[in-house]
């Protein structure tokens, strides 16, 4: 028998392996499986080469679980090793200066296991004592035992082993028992082991006898060895690829699209990328694609691998040239992983343009649903907003669909505003904003639907990168002035009869928001009145809410209460104030006229004149008689105001524009009622 040491290295490195692994215990089972599956494809690589002449069909892995003896053993049919090569590979840990190493990653063993091939040593995380017994495929060997319980002390010795290859057997310690349960082993060998390239067989097939389920012969393999990705897209049809991503989301809906990624240059990468069926209002789930190395399962969490905003999408990606076991922050620095990521960004830009030109009707009808992903990439990623701006759609209220570049030619006539401005209209609610959208398609302008959750984003950035163009909300103003043309109409209104109509209507709008009461023609067929918010106003407490940043989110909301004096309605106010408040007003005017002469008289002396020029006297006067004006103004506003609280008409109009904005409620929209009923009666 043979006594040695364990590499000069390992004293360190078996506590800190032991130690800083602790969250990561179970990869044991991935490092020990892929050795076995490795030492299988060399000996497949022997026996293609000729070299190996005889037969060798068993390729299984397996793995046997002995409750009893608080073991788990790792079977495999590979090259097995001879007593040089467990010297050789597993006794010196093959690094120079590794003292220095062990210094510096000491907080990071996920770098040193990778970087320095212990994969193997995992083991020990989880075991008191790990033992090899391997046999050489190579003619005349004989078999070797080794055993290390941990300490950096092993023993080898000869053994009987009947066919070639290796058995891992792991001697369970009392701190990771849970690892002796048949379905903890299930689930990390359907974790990591799903898609391994060799059988693994966990236990055997079973099956009904004599009233109970018993062992069949069979062994009972857990992994599908030929995933889809793996194989080239001419062989798989969209039945395969549907197959697939039910084999990894068994719960999901099918995708919307996939993307098949195969590249060999400059780096190794296969995948296949889906995008899923996502419903509204979900929340969207990250971190659903699985990466993988040479079809072992490395890890779910992709983001700094694959551009941010594909981490959204699902799938696989296979890569044996990312480093593996290294730490996220050294990933996202590493230049050849942000190729992969640009790369990868590309070829679904890629895929995205060929659908769109191919099956146009298919992109189009699930457009609602992939929307989110491309404006999240269009929003994150420069690049792929230049690739994807070709196939990007608008959809309008109508549910027709249109390329940016289509929807600029189509609206470019018509909604071109006097200052060569192109404006495109959207509403984000087509029941609510519904009367604005018929008002739009009356003057023959066409209405976006930008309903989504990231379209107020998108159409900051639209408005970013398209020239002299804007984005109006179809309620932020009357048609008239979202798009102004040249020929404006002028309203008919005297300066007097302008400031009765604000203070009749000021004194039956509600007191909750602030009403500006504008005036705009819109013909006698135009309605009464409309209520607006500005674009302005809105987007800056949409920004507020959504941000936290609550300056804007804060202020109480404003509107415009914009009166149409070409209405009949309209007309009826203003007459009907006029016969009522005519004479009060005309004697308020009669007092008020001279004293405005008599200011104008002296602002017009004072004119001209510096501060010190002109005397306390008429500065005097000046303020006197500006007070009394005031004091005129009041008392005509007063009597107007007064009137518009009594005045139904008035108030059923401003009833009325609050309703069709659905801004009429609870007791207000009560007394509407009420008062309706009166007035039909
Ligand atoms: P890595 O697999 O990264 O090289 P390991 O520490 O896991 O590092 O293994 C060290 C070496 O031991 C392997 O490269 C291989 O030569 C040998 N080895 C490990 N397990 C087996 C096995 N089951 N059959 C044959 N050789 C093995």
């Amino acid at each position: 028998m043979q006594k040695g040491k364990i590499g000069v290295t390992s004293e360190n490195i078996f506590p800190i392996i032991k130690k800083f692994l602790y969250s990561d215990h179970e990869i044991f089972l991935r490092e020990i499986v892929s050795n076995a599956v490795d030492a299988t494809q060399k000996m497949a690589a022997v026996v293609s080469s000729g070299e190996y002449k005889n037969e060798w069909e068993d390729r299984t892995v397996r793995i046997a679980l002995d409750k009893k003896k608080k073991t788990i053993t790792i079977s495999d049919h590979g090259i097995g090793m001879t007593a040089e090569e467990i010297d050789q590979y597993i006794n010196q840990i093959a690094f120079s200066s590794a003292g220095d190493f062990l210094d510096k990653y000491k907080d990071n063993i996920e770098a040193i296991i990778g970087h320095f091939g212990l994969g193997f040593y995992s083991a020990f995380m989880v075991s008191e004592k790990v033992e090899i017994l391997t046999k050489s495929y190579k003619e005349g060997s004989t078999a070797v035992r080794w055993s290390c319980d941990g300490s950096p002390e092993f023993t080898m010795e000869d053994a009987e082993k009947e066919q070639f290859g290796t058995d891992i057997i792991l001697h369970i310690d009392k701190d990771n028992k849970e690892f002796l349960d048949e379905s903890k082993i299930n689930g990390l060998l359907n974790k990591y082991c799903k898609f391994l390239p060799v059988p693994i067989a966990f236990g055997k097939e079973q099956e009904w006898k004599d009233n109970k389920m018993v062992d069949t012969g069979k062994d009972k393999i857990i992994n599908n060895t030929k995933p889809a990705w793996t194989k080239k897209p001419v062989d798989l049809k969209d039945e395969d690829y549907k197959d697939f991503y039910k084999e990894l989301y068994p719960v999901h809906e099918d995708p919307l699209f996939h993307i098949h990624l195969n590249v060999d240059y400059p780096f190794n990468l296969t995948g296949i990328l889906y995008f899923p069926k996502i419903k509204n209002n979900i929340e969207i789930q990250k971190n659903k694609i699985q990466l993988y190395s040479n079809q072992v399962f490395v890890t779910d969490s992709v983001e700094g691998i694959v551009p941010e905003f594909l981490t959204l999408l699902h799938g696989v990606i296979d890569s044996p040239d990312i480093p593996l076991n290294v730490s996220r922050s050294y990933l996202q620095s590493d230049s050849n992983v942000k190729k992969i990521s640009s790369h990868i960004s590309k070829k679904v830009a890629d895929r995205l343009t060929e659908i769109f030109k191919e099956e146009r009707k298919d992109f189009e009808s699930k457009w609602d649903s992939l929307k989110l992903f491309i404006e999240y990439g269009m929003l994150s990623d420069e690049k792929f907003y230049d690739r994807a701006k070709k196939f990007a759609l608008f959809k309008n209220v109508d549910a027709k669909y249109f390329t940016l570049e289509e929807y600029e030619k189509l609206i470019k006539e018509n909604q071109t505003d006097k200052n060569k401005s192109l404006v495109y209209l959207y509403a984000t609610d087509k029941e609510a904003q519904y009367s604005y959208i018929e008002a739009a398609k009356e003057k023959g302008y066409d209405v976006l639907l930008m309903d989504g959750q990231l379209d107020v984003h998108w159409v900051n950035q639209l408005e970013q990168k398209f020239e002299s163009s804007r984005f109006v909300r179809v309620d932020s103003d009357v048609i008239s002035k979202l798009i102004p043309k040249e020929d404006e109409n002028t309203v008919n209104l005297s300066t007097e009869e302008r400031n009765e109509l604000v203070q009749v209507f000021n004194a039956v709008t509600p007191t909750s928001s602030h009403y500006l009461i504008e005036f705009e023609d819109l013909g006698e067929n135009g309605k009464p009145m409309v209520i607006t918010q500005s674009e302005f106003m809105r987007r800056m407490k949409d920004m507020g809410s959504m941000s936290g940043m609550n300056f804007y989110g804060d202020l109480p909301d404003s509107y415009n209460l914009v009166v149409n004096p070409s209405h009949p309605l309209v007309k009826t106010v203003l007459e009907d104030e006029k016969s009522i408040l005519g004479e009060t007003l005309k004697s308020i005017r009669d007092e008020k006229q001279p004293l405005n002469d008599e200011k104008a008289i002296l602002e017009k002396e004072k004119s001209g004149k510096k501060d010190e020029e002109v005397s306390q006297e008429v500065k005097d006067k000046i303020e006197d008689l500006t007070k009394k004006i005031n004091a005129l103004s009041d008392k005509e506003n007063e009597t107007l105001k007064a009137y518009g609280k009594e005045s139904k008409l008035a108030k059923q109009l401003v009833d009325l524009a609050l309703l069709a904005n659905n801004m009429l409620k609870g007791e207000d929209l009560n007394r509407f009622v009420a008062r309706s009923i009166e007035l039909i009666k």
